[in-house]
């Protein structure tokens, strides 16, 4: 077996330093648990960033993936193939997305392709059905968001890290503060075409906003002839306890609807649109594409998936088991903790600046055997397979009590 220590020198010395990993090395994994290359195990409540939702190797996944592999792995778009209708058709289901409004799906790969998707689909929409003035079409986004990192996706963060020397950036993206909708109001002009928006900010920090915000945001889009595009990568799938974040609030799905990372079960990217046949339906031939949207495998996985989430009825697990993760931590009192919060298993735990850091805390975690991801310097987001338990969530809350002990002032 390799030393630790020379397959992280290796890491380092011929890959982009982009990231900076947790000092442990990952080799194995099934369900909620993950082996380092010494066989020590590690509970993931990190789930990549919620693409783990089924966690690791789900069984009915896997089995899927391989099944397709030996049948027929990527095809082109150029021509049909027998898993992108079934899969098209069971996702618009999935959205309960009626016949009246015409559901349309649009595959993609990764959750920043499908982002772009969107802002395609929007703007082609503003200029032929609510004809705005040629080349001035504007989304409106929020402030501290996330939604990828293409260069103009970047151009629209707020994040300075994201941005830095990568300039010049599109135009067209006013940005105003999350969770606030009399701005949302007041930023709309003739030329809005659209409102982008995360249900609940994960990257930016585990930010829930105030109940009804969405849903006065559809009404104040649709007052306006604004489209509502809700980016559900991170928060749909049944992380939040509900099959999408947007059933919180909203009687009727957004306008466009962004998934990825749980979509591919963990095992493939998948990312897709979702909405109605009067937007989506304006992408026509060689409008817009990709090599690898909507190949056969990675439909076959992706059904896979979803059938997975309605017949193990992982989001009631996540909203049950979240729940009662939630409770758990906000029973410990500590002096770090500014704030707990969550909804369903994606959870923050907000630490207070000057008492510790997001980093050193995951640090301690992972010494204690959970993986976990800090967002922002101050968050450190937990957010496991929706297929954890309640003995596991003990199991976790022991070594988190035991991490906030370690650093009592
Ligand atoms: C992760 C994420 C994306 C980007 O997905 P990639 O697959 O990394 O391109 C976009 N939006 C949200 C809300 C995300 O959490």
């Amino acid at each position: 077996m390799k030393q630790e220590g020379d397959l992280a020198r290796l890491t380092e010395t011929f890959c982009v330093p982009n990231y900076r990993p947790l000092p442990v090395i990952v080799s194995r994994g099934r369900g909620v648990w993950v082996w380092d290359v010494y066989g020590k195990r590690y509970l993931d409540m990190s789930s990549c960033y919620s693409v783990l939702n089924f966690g690791h190797r789900h069984p009915r996944i896997e089995k899927a993936f391989i099944r397709q592999v030996k049948r027929l792995g990527v095809f082109s778009r150029a021509f049909h193939n027998d898993q992108l209708g079934p899969f098209s058709k069971e996702l618009a289901d999935l959205c309960g997305q009626e016949v009246a409004i015409a559901p349309k799906v649009l595959p993609m790969n990764t959750g920043v392709e499908a982002v772009e998707t969107t802002i395609k689909a929007a703007r082609r929409w503003g200029y032929q059905v609510k004809h705005v003035e040629e080349e001035k079409a504007e989304i409106i986004v929020c402030d501290n968001n996330f939604h990828g990192r293409t260069t103009t996706v970047i151009g629209f963060s707020s994040y300075e890290k994201y941005r830095d020397g990568f300039g010049p950036f599109t135009p067209g993206f006013p940005s105003i503060p999350f969770n606030d909708i009399r701005l949302l109001e007041a930023a709309i002009s003739p030329n809005t075409v659209a409102f982008l928006v995360e249900p609940i900010q994960g990257e930016g920090g585990v930010h829930i906003p105030w109940r009804g915000y969405l849903k006065k945001a559809q009404e104040i889009c649709k007052r306006n002839n604004v489209l509502l595009i809700a980016d559900e990568v991170q928060t749909g799938l049944g992380r939040t306890g509900l099959t999408f974040a947007y059933q919180h609030e909203l009687v009727y799905p957004p306008d466009l609807l962004i998934l990825g990372k749980a979509l591919g079960g963990g095992v493939y990217p998948v990312s897709a649109v979702v909405g109605s046949r009067n937007i989506l339906g304006l992408l026509g031939p060689g409008s817009h594409g990709s090599t690898f949207g909507g190949n056969p495998l990675a439909c076959a996985v992706a059904r896979e998936a979803i059938r997975v989430l309605v017949d193990e009825k992982l989001s009631e697990n996540a909203w049950q088991v979240g729940y009662y993760f939630l409770q758990r931590l906000k029973e410990l009192e500590n002096p770090s903790i500014k704030e707990v919060r969550g909804r369903g298993l994606m959870v923050g735990i907000e630490l207070r600046k000057e008492v510790d850091t997001a980093r050193s805390f995951c640090e301690r975690l992972l010494n204690e055997g959970i993986l976990a991801n800090e967002s922002r310097d101050c968050v450190v987001r937990l957010t496991p397979p929706l297929t954890i338990t309640k003995k596991e969530i003990d199991w976790a809350v022991e070594r988190i009590k035991r991490v906030l002990k370690d650093n009592a002032v």
